[in-house]
């Protein structure tokens, strides 16, 4: 903003007293890249918000954790208490004035527990701003010094564009009401945890600069110019209301749906460690093809992998490979055919061998397409015709994709994705081009394309790509998934106007608002960018600490141990300060293969990932499969229902010989000591008694001498019941919260749509867990979490408050956690997990874990 007059500005004073701080040292991009307003952060010693001159209150929301008040002359001031605090839901605020109330400079605003806050919300920063949009500017503000209640904070002025024309002032864009009469009109049901508080009502300002035309949003009657944050502030919505968004003009329909995207989806709020849900986002098509992606503009999409992104446009060259139609015989072109899929078998097994999880199962999603009977069907009767490989390949694969849209069902069509991919890599193959150099990226780059394909996305230098910004593309695709792996913000379905982004544009992708901003100015750039090193910094900080072992602040012990699967993901596990594994999953060496492998092959992979750990445990879970996931070599009865039937230990003991091989292979391992066996799925203390017989037998045929610890994965309600019983037979405990919560919820892992309420945070899994505890202690059992919850940081104080003593996490997610861990007292934890135990849903027990975790947003 730009000041005429720059003398006899307005003075705030100090509403609080603390250190004043520059706004980018918010841990939040929305405060930090001043997207609510200009102005700066006080760091409170205070516990008093006074009025920093006079004025009218306009919002003030029933979380009391900000409030903005309004001078006679018309400028908007926003104190922001805290940052993530209207997840308090109001705890440790006292307000002293009421929305409308006319308050003189120095008058008390609101109070707070400073402490309260301090220990439960991201960061104590308050901003104190002059709101985007009500025509005023900063001109001059008192950075990094002490300064008490009264003291001069800032002096502010109308800016340029008011102060010469008419002001907004006076049609008060965030009065209601405000109503459109509109081209477009949409109900939108608010998913937003805290519902439309100051920094989804930026964002969707914010989203608003990239379209023309009114928009509006009205809630039970009342209505406000979705250009106002203020306004929207002051609706009051929550989240679950159903709101009217009205939009006229060409960019009607834009506007809507990206306001639409930022409401419906629960994204933007920050504070819960979960996943974007993927498929869950709405697709904004905010832009079309007329429109110019602008300096300035912010293109709404839809996120993929969340985080932040600093760098510059570059393109991805595709290049559509050319086909010759005819072929020069069947023979010739079968046998090219068959060769260039044979290639590419043997690329992608390789890749399968050095790939993490999630990259392995993508592959081998790719090899059973290769070998998908019907697309060589296809071809082959093409090439019969007197096709060419390359033309035949071709028309089979786009046969398939075809069948595949035409479902209409988005998820599908995502597949579409693979198979496309599949015929570039053939094709590639037989144009002798397949191990052709990737493009090169400079630094920071920030890839635009079309759409990505998965093998495009893994051909790209890691190190130099800071983000993916795509025009199409969904949240599913499998791009998304491995970009979300590694780490890599992305965001899809941006719309044509991402296509007109000149090369070497700077880009801010923020895929925490799912916004992409298109060369949003050094200054916005530099504070990201310096957020983002602030983040690094911690996270090396963390992971260096991570080395040592893990201590509640009071001095409990808390083993945090990871979850491998692979040796990088060993290897991974100790430079992340893993402590041990906590859970081995041996699948890995019994799928995708005709012959189940040798006791020798097992024992060697054995051997290696123990050597990768030194001399950390090694958990080794014994096979867990089932009908859902077939092997050959051990045919299964069909099954109606495979969750419920032949899993886990109860396959082990129908055809024992495979067992009794694993536990000569886990025996074996040298020094004895460092592993210790756990048993998938165990309902009762037979399958323990069974197992551990023909432990002490093959112990006793090998001539091993030292015991082995055996324990037992607490994965179903029966065996959280049977505790008490179970810890007489089992050596320790490790709870499987993916399948706990699958058969206490009676809802399908795997169900796309279920996905969303599939949450191990529901108060029912919780009792369970309680009551493992319970039963464990009994005979002093260590008790472990190895699902999907012990990587959460946002469950830990729960879980440890419950009386779990080792979280089995993720590599990645360790460092974080035993950060996390040394600030916890136990008495937080024990009192935390009492509330949860007592909430009704996992929503209430997610937000009130919220709460209770600092979470930091880079
Ligand atoms: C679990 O069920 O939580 C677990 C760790 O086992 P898996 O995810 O391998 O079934
Ligand atoms: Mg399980």
């Amino acid at each position: 903003m730009r000041v005429t007059e720059p003398h006899g500005g307005l003075i705030l004073l100090s509403p609080l007293s603390g250190w004043s701080t520059p706004l980018e040292e918010i841990p939040d991009p929305v405060f930090a890249g001043r997207m609510l307003g200009d102005g700066l952060a006080l760091d409170p010693t205070g516990d008093t918000l006074h009025a920093p001159c006079d004025g009218e209150i306009i919002a003030l929301p029933e979380s009391k954790h900000a409030v903005t008040l309004r001078t006679d002359g018309g400028a908007e001031i926003l104190m922001h208490i805290g940052i993530d605090t209207v997840g308090l839901g109001g705890a440790g605020f006292a307000a002293h004035v009421q929305s409308g109330r006319r308050v003189a400079a120095g008058e008390r605003l609101i109070t707070f527990d400073l402490d309260l806050i301090a220990r439960r919300a991201r960061s104590l920063l308050t901003p104190i701003l002059v709101m985007e949009g009500c025509g005023f500017a900063v001109l001059r503000s008192s950075d990094n010094r002490e300064i008490a209640v009264g003291d001069v904070l800032m002096e502010i002025a109308a800016s340029a564009a008011e102060a010469g024309g008419q002001s907004r002032r006076e049609t008060g864009p965030g009065d209601a009401p405000h109503e459109v009469a509109a081209d477009e009109v949409r109900r939108v049901r608010v998913a937003l945890e805290h519902g439309i508080h100051a920094r989804p009502a930026a964002q969707i300002v914010n989203a608003l600069k990239a379209v023309s035309g009114e928009v509006s949003i009205a809630v039970q009657g009342r209505s406000a110019n979705a250009r106002s944050t203020v306004g929207l502030m002051k609706l009051g919505v929550r989240k679950g209301d159903e709101v009217e968004v009205r939009a006229t003009g060409s960019d009607a329909r834009s506007a809507i749906e990206a306001v639409a995207a930022l409401l419906g989806a629960a994204h933007g709020e920050g504070g819960s460690a979960r996943p974007a849900q993927r498929g869950s986002a709405a697709r904004p098509q905010a832009t079309t093809e007329s429109q110019e992606a602008r300096a300035g503009a912010a293109l709404p999409g839809v996120i993929a992998s969340r985080g932040l992104a600093v760098g510059q446009a570059v393109r991805l060259a595709v290049h559509e490979i050319e086909v010759t139609a005819t072929g020069a015989g069947v023979a010739h072109e079968t046998s090219r055919l068959d060769q260039a899929r044979a290639d590419v078998r043997a690329r992608l097994e390789a890749a399968r061998a050095a790939a993490s999880n999630t990259t392995r199962e993508i592959v081998e999603a790719h090899l059973e397409l290769l070998a998908d009977p019907e697309l060589s069907e296809s071809a082959l009767a093409l090439i019969v015709a007197g096709a060419s490989a390359e033309h035949s390949w071709r028309q089979a694969i786009r046969g398939s994709a075809e069948a595949l849209r035409a479902l209409g069902d988005p998820r599908m069509a995502e597949r579409v994705d693979d198979l496309l991919d599949l015929e570039r890599q053939v094709l590639l193959s037989l144009s002798g081009n397949a191990g052709a150099a990737a493009q090169e990226l400079p630094a920071d780059a920030i890839v635009i394309a079309e759409e990505l394909l998965p093998s495009q996305f893994v051909a790209l230098d890691a190190g130099r790509l800071a983000g993916i910004a795509l025009a199409a593309g969904g949240a599913t695709s499998h791009v998304s998934i491995l970009a979300a792996a590694m780490g890599i913000p992305a965001l899809v379905a941006l719309g044509p106007a991402v296509r007109r982004i000149a090369e070497g544009t700077p880009l801010l992708l923020d895929a925490e608002a799912g916004l992409l901003h298109v060369d949003p100015g050094a200054e916005r750039l530099d504070a990201t960018r310096r957020l983002l090193e602030r983040g690094a910094a911690r996270r090396a900080a963390q992971r260096e600490a991570a080395q040592q072992d893990c201590y509640t602040a009071d001095g409990v012990r808390i083993e945090v141990f990871a979850n491998i699967g692979s040796l990088a993901e060993a290897q991974a596990a100790v430079r992340n300060g893993a402590e041990g594994c906590g859970l081995l999953r041996t699948e890995f060496l019994f799928l995708e293969r005709e012959t189940a492998p040798s006791e020798a092959e097992q024992h060697a992979e054995y051997q290696q990932l123990a050597a990768a750990l030194g001399d950390r445990p090694l958990t080794i879970r014994t096979l867990d499969i089932g009908g859902d996931k077939p092997i050959p070599y051990l045919p299964m009865p069909a099954e109606e229902n495979p969750a419920l039937g032949l899993r886990g230990v109860r396959t082990s003991l129908w055809r024992p010989e495979l067992l009794r091989q694993q536990l000569r292979a886990i025996l074996g391992v040298r020094p004895y000591g460092q592993c210790r066996i756990l048993l998938p799925m165990i309902t009762e203390v037979a399958e323990i008694r069974s197992v551990r017989a023909m432990v002490e037998e093959a112990r006793a045929g090998m001539g091993r001498h030292e015991p082995i610890e055996v324990g037992v994965m607490i994965e179903t309600p029966a065996s959280a019941l049977l505790a008490e019983s179970i810890a007489a037979e089992a050596d320790f405990f490790s709870i499987g919260t993916n399948d706990l919560t699958q058969y206490t919820l009676a809802m399908d892992r795997g169900h796309p749509e279920l996905a969303a309420r599939l949450d191990a945070l529901h108060p029912a899994v919780l009792r369970l867990i309680a009551r493992t505890a319970e039963g464990a202690q009994t005979r002093g059992r260590m008790v472990a979490v190895c699902g999907g919850l012990a990587s959460d940081p946002v469950a830990a104080p729960i879980l440890i408050g419950l009386g779990v003593h080792e979280l089995s996490a993720v590599p990645s997610a360790i460092p974080r956690l035993k950060a996390l861990i040394r600030r916890l007292t136990m008495a937080d934890c024990t009192g935390v997990a009492r509330q949860a135990l007592g909430q009704s849903s996992a929503g209430a027990v997610r937000a009130l874990a919220v709460q209770r975790v600092e979470s930091e947003t880079v």
